[in-house]
C-alpha cells in the first residue's frame, strides 16, 4: 500500500482538549523518560510482519486514521506499567495495552477507541524470568515472542523441553494466549496451558494469581488454581487488567514427531471426514489440532499473486485452480488433512497405522509419501510448526491479493458432519456474494471444531475492504443463527460477536458491564475491547 508521507493532524481522545492531553503526556513523560513517551505524529507505516506498527493496525478494513493511538508508551517495568494505569485514571485517558501488537487478522497493534495511548509492553518487558527444565514451565513477561522462547530454551541446552507455536512465530507468547490463540502441538490451546498471571488492575493495584498470591509458594507455574475464587479468566479476552507475568507449561520433547498428509477427492466428503476425525481426535489417536484445508490453499500457500493464475473477477474458479494442482505434490483433490504423529517410531507406527485405516474408508483417499515433498513445500512449514518450531511460511498467502491483508472468521461447532457442511454453505453463499475467493480449513481443537476462514483483502482498495467487511458482518449473523459464535474476532466485529452472545436478555454482556464499572471506574482500560463498554462510552454511539 501506497504510504504517503503526509502531515498528520494530531490524534487526542475524544472529550479532552489538545492542550490538557500534551500536558498529560509530558506528565507522563517526567514519570517514564521522554524516549519511553512518544506522540504519534509521524506519517503511518505499514511495515511488514517482522517489522510491523505498533500504531495502528497496518491490515486496515476503515481508513488506517480510524483506529490509531495518539500516542505510545513504552513501560520497564510492573511498576511503571502501574505508573501509567494512575496517570491515565488522573486525566480520564483511554489506555491500550498490547504485548507486541503482531495479533494480525484481528487487528493488529490498533486500539479500539481511536486516540487511546497505546502501552506497547513487549519494547522493554521481554525477558524470560524462568525456565524450569524439571516442571517443564516457564515464567515470561509481555515481549517474549515465541521465537525468543524457543531460542532460549535451546541456549539453555534444553533438549527435553520445546515449546507450542502458533502459525506464526513472531507473536508474543502471553499476549496469545490472552486472546486465546492457539498451535498445532498436543499443547496447543495456549489457555490452558497457561499457569499463573501478575496483573496490573484498572485502579493500579497489583495482584498475582493462583498460587502467585502466597508468598513463597515455589508453585506458581505448576498450580494454577491456588485458593478461592479463580480470576484469570477475568483478564483473557477482556479489558479488566493488564498482564504483567504470565506462567506456562512447556511440553517434554516426545522423542520425534512425524508429519503427514491426506488427500480427498471430493467437496462431499467433508461430513464422512469429519466423521472419522471426531472420535480419532477425542481419543487423541490425532494428537494435534485436526487440519482439514481446502485444496485452494495449496494454491496460496505458493506465494504467487492470485493473477499469475486469474486475470478475471470475482473468485479463481474452481477448474483454475485444479489446473494448478495436478502441477503439486497433493495433485487433483478436494480436501488436505495435515497431522502430526509424536513419539518414538513404535508408538507413531501403531497410531498411524489406525489413522492410515479410518481415512482410507473415504473412497480415493490417498496418503502423500512425504519422500516426494520437496523441502520448500508447505507441508514441510507445517511439520516445524507441529513440532514446535516458529515459522512463517503462512504469510506467502499475502501476496494473493495487492496489498494483501486478511481477517479471520472464526466460528466454533460441534465436530460432526452436518455442523462442517452448515458451516460451508454459509461461508460460499456469502463469498459468493461478496465475489471473494474462500479459503475454509476445518481445525479440530479437542470436542469442538473451529471453522476458520482467512478473507485475503486489498487493504489498499475501498472496494476490496468493504467487500470482506461485508462477508464478515453477514457470515457472523448467518452463523448466530444456527447457534456457531466467534472464537475470537477483529476488534471491528467485537461489538457485533459479544450481541451473538445473548442468552437470558443478554445476561452475559451485563455481568461484563458490572464487572468493568466495579474494575475500572474511571473507564480507561482498553473500552470496547471484546465488546465490554465502561459506563463513560456504554450506549454513547460507540457501538460498531
Ligand atoms: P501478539 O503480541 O501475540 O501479537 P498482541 O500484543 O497483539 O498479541 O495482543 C493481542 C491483544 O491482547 C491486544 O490487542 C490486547 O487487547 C490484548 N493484550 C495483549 N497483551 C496484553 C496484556 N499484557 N495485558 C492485557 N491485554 C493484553
Amino acid at each position: 500500500k501506497e504510504t504517503e508521507p503526509r502531515v498528520r493532524l494530531p490524534v487526542v481522545p475524544k472529550g479532552i482538549t489538545e492542550p490538557k492531553f500534551t500536558a498529560a503526556i509530558c506528565e507522563l513523560q517526567s514519570h517514564l523518560g521522554g524516549e519511553n513517551v512518544v506522540l504519534n505524529d509521524q506519517p503511518l507505516s505499514d511495515g511488514w510482519y517482522m517489522e510491523h506498527p505498533n500504531t495502528h493496525d497496518a491490515f486496515n478494513l476503515l481508513d488506517s486514521e480510524e483506529t490509531v493511538a495518539s500516542a505510545l508508551a513504552y513501560p520497564g517495568d510492573t511498576a511503571e506499567v502501574q505508573a501509567i494505569v494512575l496517570w491515565a485514571n488522573k486525566h480520564g485517558i483511554p489506555i491500550y495495552p498490547i504485548s507486541m501488537g503482531r495479533n494480525l487478522g484481528y487487528g493488529g497493534a490498533a486500539p479500539r477507541v481511536r486516540g487511546s495511548v497505546v502501552i506497547d509492553l513487549g519494547r522493554r518487558m521481554n525477558k524470560v524470568l524462568d525456565i524450569n527444565a524439571n516442571d517443564c514451565t516457564c515464567l515470561v513477561e509481555p515481549g517474549v515472542s515465541f521465537y525468543a522462547l524457543h531460542e532460549d530454551i535451546k541456549s539453555r541446552g534444553y533438549d527435553n523441553l520445546q515449546i507450542d507455536v502458533p502459525d506464526l512465530g513472531g507473536g508474543s507468547v502471553l499476549g496469545n494466549a490472552l486472546e486465546r490463540g492457539v498451535g498445532y502441538t498436543p499443547y496447543g490451546d495456549h489457555w490452558a496451558m497457561h499457569a499463573g498471571l501478575e496483573v496490573v488492575l484498572p485502579t493500579g493495584e497489583i495482584v498475582r494469581t493462583g498460587m502467585g498470591a502466597m508468598p513463597g509458594a515455589n508453585t506458581w507455574q505448576t498450580f494454577p488454581y491456588g485458593f478461592g475464587p479463580l480470576h484469570d479468566g477475568l483478564f483473557s479476552q477482556s479489558n479488566f487488567g493488564i498482564v504483567t507475568k504470565m506462567g506456562m507449561t512447556l511440553m517434554p520433547n516426545p522423542g520425534g514427531s512425524e508429519s503427514f498428509m491426506y488427500t480427498f477427492p471430493k467437496e462431499e466428503d467433508l461430513a464422512q471426514l469429519v466423521e472419522i476425525i471426531r472420535p480419532l481426535r477425542i481419543s487423541n489417536i490425532l494428537e494435534n489440532v485436526a487440519q482439514l484445508k481446502h485444496c485452494i490453499q495449496e494454491v496460496a500457500s505458493l506465494g504467487h499473486p492470485r493473477s499469475t493464475i486469474y486475470q478475471g473477477d470475482g473468485a479463481v474458479p474452481i477448474e483454475v485452480i485444479r489446473r494448478q494442482l495436478s502441477m503439486l505434490p497433493c495433485g487433483d483433490c478436494t480436501w488436505i488433512y495435515y497431522g502430526t504423529a509424536y513419539g518414538p517410531k513404535h508408538i507413531r507406527e501403531y497410531k498411524l497405522d489406525i489413522i492410515n485405516r479410518e481415512f482410507g474408508k473415504v473412497p480415493g483417499a490417498r496418503h502423500i509419501d512425504p519422500a516426494t515433498i520437496p523441502v520448500d513445500h508447505y507441508f514441510w512449514a507445517r511439520h516445524r510448526v507441529a513440532s514446535g518450531i516458529p515459522d512463517l511460511h503462512e504469510l506467502a498467502w499475502l501476496n494473493w491479493m495487492p496489498n494483501g491483508a486478511h481477517v479471520f472468521f472464526s466460528p466454533v461447532s460441534s465436530i460432526t458432519g452436518r455442523d462442517a457442511e452448515k458451516l460451508l454453505q454459509i461461508a460460499k453463499q456469502r463469498h459468493q456474494e461478496a465475489g471473494i475467493d474462500m479459503f475454509p480449513a476445518f481445525c479440530v481443537g479437542l470436542r469442538e471444531m473451529h471453522l476458520i476462514l482467512n478473507i485475503v483483502y486489498d487493504r489498499g482498495s475501498a472496494t476490496s475492504r468493504d467487500a470482506a467487511t461485508k462477508c464478515m458482518r453477514n457470515m457472523i449473523d448467518d452463523a448466530a443463527k444456527n447457534g456457531y459464535g466467534e472464537y475470537r474476532t477483529h476488534l471491528l466485529f467485537q461489538d457485533q460477536v459479544m450481541k451473538t452472545y445473548s442468552w437470558n436478555d443478554n445476561a452475559l454482556e451485563k455481568l461484563n458491564s458490572r464487572l468493568k464499572d466495579a474494575l475500572d471506574p474511571a473507564g480507561i482500560l482498553a473500552p470496547g475491547r471484546c465488546g465490554v463498554w465502561p459506563a463513560r462510552y456504554r450506549g454513547r454511539g460507540w457501538e460498531l
